[in-house]
């Protein structure tokens, strides 16, 4: 609607409910005023004619006021209506009319005193429309005109001087009238645009405040860069989720915690600016995947969390298979084009808790154990997850203080050649905390992500070389094997640290074997490069380790001239199934690369002997020998070196 046609239509309205508000009073000064002239002036002659107008006039009367009745019962989305004014108008004129037909057709009979009183009271009738029918111009000087018009004509043409005088005071006082009708219905427009300004005013008030006060609420309530929940918002919004559950008004509820794998490095090399667009476009994936049942929140950092409501385990993983989906797909941004994958951890009220605080604590521990482990990407809690995590908190605690409290210990497993004379010992670390031997396995991993493992490692490096060198007096070519963590590889110093404990120990550096895993080759190819030949330069070996578990191509081990390759115990264990094949294609490939071959985990007599009918040169498993504590495995050497000794004399002697 215009603001014109929405003026005009108030004005009519307003027009509306001033007429017949104000008209049972002029309706009875009305009735009064006829009833008197007529019963004042009445005779015989006169007599039908006044009682019939009389009649006339009061039916009219009662019929406007029946009218009036009507428009002030009426419905009020009614009562605005144009049909309203015309039945207004209809009746009004028509009371006109009927005064002027008394004038007009009484006027012959009329005494001096008649016609006096006739015109006093026609000027008040006149009078009285100009403020009484002001909501309506048009129709307060047709009244007017009607009213006063026909006996001033008449009087007008009458040859008795003073009779013609009141024919002109009754044009001019029409003329009067008029302008003073203008004048009211001018003040009444002004005062209906004026209620109208003031009413579109406080409307837009309102709207204002409206906009300001949801504004606000955006501001306190959700995040300015994803438009979601922020992490207060979002916790008193649950808090409705909770107390509808207590309620029974649903059944369940679960939390989803998301967190994007890998964001810190897009923050970190592309900037906060890209970073802050990839957290855009997610939110806004996320927001495509989920309806505003959903309660999502920006938890903070590339943390997200949800609360879905009322679902089955079944449509609880489809979801969360969905978000993983949604969230895989590669970024476009200006140049780049980035891929970011998200782990989701999920916990279930009323299965694993009933606090959403609890909850999210959960969902957190559940996405934190499921972290990097692919293909899947989300997980439900469960006790055995948080076991687990508070193991390791324990034990990364532990672990700060193990070096210096003296709980590590290393052990050494022979590696033996195809005679079975040992060749080499590996070392293999051992962590004795309050009575438990703790697993490499479960300690390792602990230390690599605390980055613990650069101190522990070069003390194991140290320890090793402390034994190879007291090894090396008798056995002169029994070698050692460290193994050496993708973090120690990367520390600035690893390469000081070796050339400083070989010098040291005054070892050739040949007689040291460093392990390291395929994982270590993936990234940063020039580094690695460089220190593997800068030891190679000093005679170190390199030896890969798990061979065959993690991705590593042979191209690159041919670049990096690589001395040993060892087979993963996997698949030594499955040597009479598939695992043989393995072991042959390593061997013709270990002569073109010229790499040596190392099986790991031989625990049989029967592996043995497949291995030794594949040429593999050198072996390692519990079928020799179990990790041996230091002064076992001197003694191992000797003694085996020993009977090896002894039975060559045997031979010879055969
Ligand atoms: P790894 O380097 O593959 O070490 C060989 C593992 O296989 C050792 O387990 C050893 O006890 C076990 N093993 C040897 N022969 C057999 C066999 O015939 N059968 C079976 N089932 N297992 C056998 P351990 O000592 O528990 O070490 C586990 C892993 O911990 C090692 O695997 C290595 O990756 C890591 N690790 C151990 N010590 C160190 C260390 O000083 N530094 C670093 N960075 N990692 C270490
Ligand atoms: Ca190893
Ligand atoms: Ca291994």
């Amino acid at each position: 609607m215009t603001k014109n046609t929405e003026y005009s239509n108030l004005y009519l309205s307003e027009g509306i409910r001033l007429l017949y508000t104000n008209s049972l009073p002029g309706i009875l000064i009305t009735f009064i005023a006829a009833t008197i002239m007529v019963f004042t002036f009445i005779d015989n002659q006169n007599l039908h004619a006044k009682i019939t107008w009389w009649l006339a006039m009061t039916l009219l009367l009662g019929l406007r006021v029946i009218d009036s009745q009507m428009w002030l019962r009426g419905q009020p989305e009614h009562k605005k209506e144009k049909i309203w004014l015309l039945r207004f108008s209809s009746g009004c004129l028509l009371t006109a009319v009927l005064w002027s037909v008394y004038a007009v057709v009484f006027y012959p009979q009329f005494s001096i005193e008649e016609l006096s009183t006739t015109n006093v009271i026609l000027a008040a009738m006149a009078g009285g429309a100009t403020s009484i029918l002001s909501g309506s111009l048009l129709l307060s000087s047709l009244y007017n005109i009607i009213i006063l018009m026909p006996i001033s004509l008449l009087l007008i043409m009458q040859p008795e001087h003073y009779k013609h005088n009141l024919g002109i005071l009754g044009f001019c006082f029409t003329a009067i009238m008029m302008v003073s009708s203008v004048r009211s219905a001018k003040y009444i427009k002004e005062g209906i645009l004026l209620r109208y300004r003031n009413k579109t005013l406080v409307a837009n008030m309102e709207e204002t405040i409206r906009i300001r006060t949801q504004e606000v609420y955006e501001i306190s309530n959700k995040d300015s860069l994803t438009g979601l929940y922020n992490r207060s918002a979002f916790l008193s919004a649950v808090e409705a989720v909770e107390q509808d559950f207590r309620n029974h008004k649903i059944t369940n509820f679960s939390i989803f915690f998301i967190d994007l794998d890998g964001f810190k490095n897009i923050n970190d090399t592309l900037g906060h600016n890209i970073g802050d667009k990839v957290l855009m476009t997610l939110s806004a994936r996320l927001k495509r995947c989920n309806d505003a049942e959903v309660l999502m929140c920006r938890w903070g950092g590339d943390e997200f969390i949800l609360l879905v409501k009322d679902k089955t385990y079944e449509s609880t993983s489809l979801l969360a298979e969905q978000i993983t989906h949604c969230f895989s797909h590669p970024i476009k941004l200006d140049e780049h084009a980035v891929t970011l994958n998200a782990t989701i951890g999920i916990s279930v009220c009323p299965e694993h808790d009933t606090s959403v605080t609890r909850l999210i604590q959960l969902a957190d521990i559940a996405m934190y154990s499921q972290k990097g482990k692919y293909p899947e990407r989300f997980a439900f809690y469960n006790l055995d997850l948080e076991r687990n995590l508070h193991r390791n908190i324990t034990l990364n605690e532990a672990l700060k203080g193990a070096l210096e409290r003296n709980e590590f210990r290393l052990v050494y497993q022979p590696i033996v050649n195809a005679a079975g004379q040992v060749v080499s010992f590996e070392a293999l670390l051992r962590w004795r905390y309050q009575g438990e031997e703790i697993s490499p396995g479960e300690f390792i991993p602990l230390m690599e992500q605390s980055g613990r493992i650069v101190q522990v490692g070069s003390w194991v490096l140290e320890e090793a070389c402390k034994v190879l060198a007291k090894i090396h007096k008798r056995n002169a070519d029994t070698c050692m094997c460290v193994n050496i963590s993708m973090i120690q590889f990367y520390d600035k110093g690893f390469v000081n640290n070796v050339n400083r404990v070989i010098e040291h120990y005054a070892i050739p550096g040949h007689l040291l074997h460093l392990e390291v895993t395929e994982s270590i080759f993936q990234s940063e190819q020039m580094m690695i490069n460089q220190k593997v030949s800068l030891l190679q330069q000093r005679g170190v070996k390199f030896s890969v380790d798990d061979f065959g578990t993690g991705y590593s191509s042979l191209s690159v081990i041919q670049n990096m001239n690589i001395d040993y390759i060892k087979i993963d115990r996997s698949f030594i264990q499955h040597i009479e199934q598939k695992g043989l094949s393995i072991v042959q294609a390593m061997m013709n490939i270990s002569k073109s690369l010229n790499f040596k071959v190392i099986a790991e985990g031989v625990e049989t007599e029967k592996q043995r002997l497949l291995l030794a009918q594949c040429n593999v040169p050198y072996m390692q498993g519990y079928y020799f020998s179990r990790p041996l504590e230091r002064q076992k495995a001197l003694d191992y050497l000797n003694n085996v070196q020993q009977d090896s000794v002894e039975e060559e004399s045997c031979s010879e002697t055969e």
